[in-house]
């Protein structure tokens, strides 16, 4: 007898593998089996009735910054362009410690379970005090998401040409040195790891060459994937240009990152001939939709990268360019702004959903385990919400009507085996404690105290 039996469901297992009325099955932290209607099952221990929903693998965040909920929605930067919106924000940043690292993942990892994501990376790059790593990983542990934090880091502060203030900046030592400590402690190389590191600065406009160099040598030794932001906004391409006499892309190259171990965000400005020598390299890059939206400076043509050959996966951001953190809706706003760009023929639903789960798998170099419901696999799955009213009408392809009809949440979110969103409503313990904690360092942060 298998633990968890799921029946009577659409089954997207995989980009080219789909049931309809079908089964699956888990047992502990593995997909066991899964087939069709007229094929034999095992009982289980559990049994869910899907009826009539669809059945996704859990959707993986291949970009987010976690600590950014608690400047939600701020005012003061609503009509700014990312460099005035990332200097109004850098000195509230300096104000967080562990307390307000913990209780922004914690969140932002049960709103990610409600979107249906099973899996997100933390680009963590402010680090005013130590340990905030570690109140990430804690938050991880205490909500149950599967989760890879990037070790992020800014060196070159105003003073030295770069965009952070002082405050928010650290040496290249110090940050190998937490860089090292971090993998020691938390980066689990097993097979159905929980937690992985991955190394990072945030930006090239904040980070030296030698802390560049820096990574890469130790990603190379420990065998660590790299992640950065890369050609997000125009104004780096004049940064780039006065600073290093070159584009970001070529200073990328320069840096020695263009390899297979690298997944980039945003790769919007990119030259053609550019975007080319990124795919030969195996670069991987993520597009996060609603952040490209809200600052409103392009976003990148994801279908013509994949057709070239590039791995993209998709990403949240940051909850303070984005303001919510749905896969959902990321996957959603993919599929509109590619049908926007290159017209209705160029994307539906399952190419959304393909960057969503295979793509931002490889993004994390996760593909052999997670983004697919193959038998072997993690048990990270989603049974997305029955909602009657949305969906009235949708009767010839559940796929499609999944990311056209909505807003749609996680109906039960499973991760590594264990349900951790049921009916649409998180099961975390301590989520009314954590809700209070955050609403006292939201406000400290933005300074309304
Ligand atoms: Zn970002």
């Amino acid at each position: 007898m298998i633990d968890i039996l799921i029946c009577d469901a659409h089954l997207y297992l995989d980009r080219d593998w789909e049931i309809a009325g079908g089964w699956i099955a888990i047992e502990k932290n593995r997909i066991h089996s899964a087939g069709g209607p007229g094929q034999p099952r095992p009982e289980g221990r559990r049994v869910i009735n899907a009826q009539g929903r669809l059945v996704t693998p859990g959707l993986v965040n291949a970009h987010h910054h976690m600590f950014q909920n608690l400047t939600r929605a701020y005012a003061p930067i609503a009509r700014s362009g990312l460099f005035q919106w990332l200097q109004q924000l850098y000195p509230l940043w300096s104000g967080l410690d562990e307390e307000a690292t913990y209780v922004s993942s914690y969140i932002s990892m049960v709103e990610l379970l409600l979107g249906g994501c099973t899996t997100s990376t933390d680009h963590m790059y402010v680090h005013p005090r130590p340990g905030l790593m570690d109140a990430g990983f804690a938050a991880a542990y205490d909500v149950g998401l599967r989760f890879m934090s990037t070790r992020g880091c800014m060196t070159r502060a105003q003073e030295n040409g770069g965009l952070p203030p002082a405050a928010v900046v650290q040496d290249e030592d110090t940050i190998m040195a937490d860089c090292e400590r971090v993998v020691a402690q938390f980066h689990d190389r097993a097979p159905g790891a929980m937690t992985r590191v991955a190394l990072g600065p945030v930006s090239l406009f904040s980070a030296s060459e030698q802390i560049m160099r820096d990574c890469l040598t130790m990603a190379e030794r420990h065998d660590l994937r790299l992640h950065t932001h890369l050609a997000e906004d125009e104004e780096e391409d004049d940064y780039s240009l006065s600073v290093y006499g070159c584009t970001p892309t070529e200073h990328f190259e320069r840096m020695g990152w263009a390899t297979p171990r690298a997944w980039v965000a945003h790769c919007i400005y990119p030259s053609s001939s550019e975007a080319a020598r990124l795919i030969r390299a195996g670069v991987s890059m993520v597009q996060c939709p609603s952040s490209n939206m809200m600052i409103g400076n392009g976003s990148a043509d994801v279908m013509d990268l994949r057709e070239r050959g590039m791995n993209v996966g998709l990403g949240t951001n940051g909850s303070a360019t984005t303001d919510m953190a749905s896969m959902w809706m990321e996957a959603r706003n993919a599929m509109l702004l590619g049908r926007m760009r290159n017209g209705p023929a160029s994307m539906v639903a399952r190419d959304a959903l393909d960057m969503a789960t295979r793509g931002g798998a490889a993004c994390l170099g996760w593909g052999d385990e997670i983004g697919h419901l193959r038998p072997g696999a993690c048990a990270d799955l989603v049974i997305w919400q029955d909602s009657p009213i949305a969906m009235a009408g949708a009767l010839t392809d559940p796929v499609e009507a999944w990311l056209r009809c909505g807003p749609m949440m996680a109906g039960t979110t499973i991760v590594n085996g264990k349900v951790l969103v049921e009916d649409t409503h998180p099961l975390q313990p301590g989520l009314a404690d954590a809700l209070r904690r955050h609403a006292i360092q939201a406000r400290r942060i933005q300074k309304l105290d």
